[in-house]
C-alpha cells in the first residue's frame, strides 16, 4: 500500500526540480506524496563519468571551464550535500531542499560558485530545464539549515560531451567538448516557483499522467489483460 500520509515538512531534491518537476507533475508528484518512482536505471557509465568528472575537476581553476571571466576562483569541493532551512508557503505544505551538488567554487573574493556537471551534449535553451536545480543550491547556501551562509556569486551548468576518439597505447582515449552557461539568480522567482511546488504536492488530486508517455501507455493497455 501506498503511504498516503502527509509529512509536516517535505523534503525535496533540487534535482528533481528540474527533468522530474518539467516532463510530469504527475511522476513528481506520486514520487513525493506516495513514495512511488518510476522505475529507471541507475548507474551505468553516467555515474561513471559523474565520478571522473568530479576526480579531475577537484581542485581546478575555473580557467579550466570557464572563459572570459575575469573571476579567478577554484574548485574546493565535490560531491557535498547541503540542505535548506523550511520553506514555508501559508495554507500549504512546508518543504525545504536538500541535495548533492556537483562542485563548489571558491573565488578571490571570498563568494562562492556551484557548478553541475551534465554528461550530455548542449543545445539552446537546455539551461531552461536544468536552471531549478543550481538555482535551489544557491537557495540553499544563502539559507542554511545548518552551518554558514555562503554568498554565491555564480551558479552554472558544465556540459561535457564525448567528440573524439584516440589510440593511446594499449588503450583508448576519448576528447569530451565543454560548454559552460552561467544560470541567473532572482530569488523572488525562485520561490514563486517553489510555492507552485507547494501547491501542486498540497493537492489532494492526483495530476492527469503525461500525453503519450510510453509508461503509463503500457500500464493502462496491459492493466486489464
Ligand atoms: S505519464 Fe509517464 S512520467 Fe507521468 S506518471 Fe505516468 S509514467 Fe510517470
Amino acid at each position: 500500500m501506498p503511504n498516503n500520509q502527509t509529512p509536516s515538512s517535505i523534503k525535496i531534491s533540487p534535482s528533481d526540480l528540474t527533468y522530474l518537476y518539467h516532463s510530469c507533475k504527475r511522476c513528481f508528484y506520486l514520487k513525493y506524496k506516495y513514495k512511488i518512482s518510476q522505475p529507471g536505471f541507475s548507474g551505468g557509465i553516467n555515474s561513471t563519468l559523474d565520478s571522473l568528472f568530479k576526480n579531475y575537476f577537484n581542485h581546478k581553476s575555473i580557467s579550466t571551464f570557464i572563459k572570459n571571466t575575469t573571476q579567478q576562483g577554484i574548485i574546493i569541493e565535490t560531491g557535498r550535500t547541503i540542505s535548506s532551512k523550511t520553506i514555508s508557503h501559508p495554507g500549504k505544505m512546508d518543504c525545504y531542499l536538500e541535495g548533492k551538488y556537483d562542485a563548489l567554487i571558491e573565488f578571490d573574493d571570498q563568494t562562492y560558485g556551484v557548478v553541475d556537471f551534465k554528461a550530455s551534449k548542449y543545445s539552446q535553451g537546455k539551461e531552461e530545464t536544468y536552471k531549478r536545480q543550481l538555482q535551489a543550491y544557491q537557495y540553499a547556501f544563502l539559507h542554511p539549515q545548518n552551518g554558514q551562509q555562503r554568498q554565491i556569486s555564480k551558479i552554472g551548468l558544465l556540459f561535457l560531451y564525448p567528440n573524439n576518439l584516440q589510440d593511446s597505447q594499449n588503450s583508448l582515449s576519448m576528447s569530451l567538448t565543454q560548454h559552460w552557461i552561467e544560470i541567473l539568480y532572482d530569488e523572488n522567482d525562485f520561490l514563486t516557483f517553489i510555492h507552485e511546488v507547494q501547491d501542486l504536492l498540497s493537492s489532494p488530486k492526483t495530476p492527469p499522467p503525461t500525453k503519450d508517455c510510453p509508461y503509463c501507455k503500457f500500464v493502462s493497455e496491459t492493466s486489464n489483460l
